[in-house]
């Protein structure tokens, strides 16, 4: 049992060692008489500095001495002998994420109101979060101790957003100096020890578009298959990422960026058995077209990024549409009692599943029965029609008081 998660790093002090946050009931970890404050130090020698060196340094191994600083300050050393695969029944302290040296033109912490809340101004780069959760790095500030750990604890994939491999114009994007932006030696060093990257992309009118994103697309399939993918995604502005120097996306741009993306695909595709460069599901929506097939995607290696998940959620939601309508049949309901329901979604996705063709119509329309339930207030059932046509509301707010309180639904 393993537990960690991301917050802020604005009011947490780095200490040495993990801190132990819980102990499950029975298990190895409280034998050894270890409480939620402990902190594991070292484990055969080692320093343990959080969640995945603890992990790394246990893993496959059946004898410790651990070092373990109580919470009353207390020093412990612990000679411990464990079959393979027991478990110790520790969760840990959050990872604090490291955060970045860059000054992104399109930086999404810029695009959020000052108001938001804290956790949405972590400009994190993480190599760990990048294993563990996808988040991407762009490995410009990444030091040698890092460097060593991604190779030594095979923190494979890692993520890393490119931009561009035209030095100049990923320094622009980065806000940083060409120096630093270059990570050619990086990303070798890190393919040469077996490390998978997923690329991306992050697509700026007139900066990186055009002849620069055909190079890096060709640049990065050029390292296929330890690059094993890249995804492109729209720049996001917003009305507080209002930066003169960025040029919006439009629905036209989307399209352009299609057909000239679409032929590189279909190159890369023959070349490389795989679609290898992804254009976001955004790019679709916003261009007005269909996502492309399932066969498209492949195995979805970018999904977390936005990468097929309208045609991962459109080809499950019709398994499910079909596995019901089987199991109604089946179960001989009256005909009219198609399953049906309703999916709450953005507005950017609400027009892909439209009930007519060109984009019209994928909300209710006239006929359609429309329930509310609740195991307390019961169903509220109405059939859609235009206001003209329906009969006035009636059933006022004092008439639904006294409802209630007649059914004992008033406290
Ligand atoms: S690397 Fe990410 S968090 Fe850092 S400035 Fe760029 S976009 Fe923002």
């Amino acid at each position: 049992m393993y537990e960690f998660a991301v917050t802020p790093a604005v009011t947490q002090i780095r200490r040495r060692g993990v801190e132990i946050s819980e102990v499950a009931v029975g298990s190895l970890g409280a034998e050894l008489e270890l409480e939620p404050g402990d902190r594991i130090m070292r484990i055969n020698g080692r320093v343990v500095r959080d969640y995945l060196d603890f992990r790394f340094q246990t893993g496959g191994e059946t004898e410790f001495v651990i070092d373990v600083r109580k919470h009353d300050g207390e020093d412990w050393e612990l000679n411990i002998e464990r079959n393979e695969a027991e478990d110790f029944g520790l969760s840990f302290e959050q990872i604090v994420p490291r955060q970045c040296a860059n000054e992104c033109l399109f930086c999404f912490c810029k695009g959020n109101p000052e108001t938001a809340r804290p956790s949405l101004f972590v400009r994190d780069e993480d190599v760990r979060l990048s294993f563990l959760y996808g988040n991407y790095t762009t490995l410009t500030s990444i030091t040698e101790d890092e460097m060593r750990r991604v190779i030594e604890q095979r923190l494979s994939p890692q993520y890393v957003s490119v931009h561009a491999t035209d030095l100049d114009v990923r320094a622009y994007l980065l806000g940083v100096d060409k120096k630093r932006a270059d990570i050619t030696a990086k990303m070798q060093r890190l393919m040469n020890a077996g490390i998978e990257i997923h690329a991306q992309v992050v697509l700026c009118p007139e900066i990186n578009d055009g002849e620069i994103l055909h190079r890096t697309i060709y640049d990065l399939a050029n390292f296929h298959p330890r690059v094993r993918s890249v995804a492109i995604v729209p720049l996001g502005l917003t009305r507080y990422l209002n930066d003169p120097r960025l040029t919006p996306v439009t629905p036209e741009f989307c399209r352009r960026t299609i057909e000239e993306v679409a032929l590189m695909q279909r190159a890369l595709r023959k070349r490389l058995g795989t679609t290898f460069a992804f254009l976001g599901d955004e790019i679709y929506l916003r261009a007005g077209r269909d996502a492309p097939s399932r066969k498209h995607y492949g195995d979805y290696p970018q999904i977390e990024d936005g990468i097929g998940m309208v045609r991962n959620f459109a080809n499950q939601f019709d398994a499910l549409m079909r596995r019901l309508t089987r199991r109604s049949v089946s179960e001989a309901r009256p005909l009219g009692r198609a399953p049906f329901g309703t999916i709450m979604t953005g507005t950017l996705f609400a027009p892909t599943e439209s009930r007519k063709p060109g984009g019209l119509g994928f909300t209710h329309m006239v006929g359609d029965l429309v329930s509310i339930r609740s195991p307390k207030l019961g169903t509220l059932t109405n059939k859609v029609n235009h206001c003209d046509k329906i009969p006035p509301w009636t059933f006022g707010v004092s008439a639904l008081m006294r409802n209630l309180a007649a059914r004992g639904l008033l406290r």
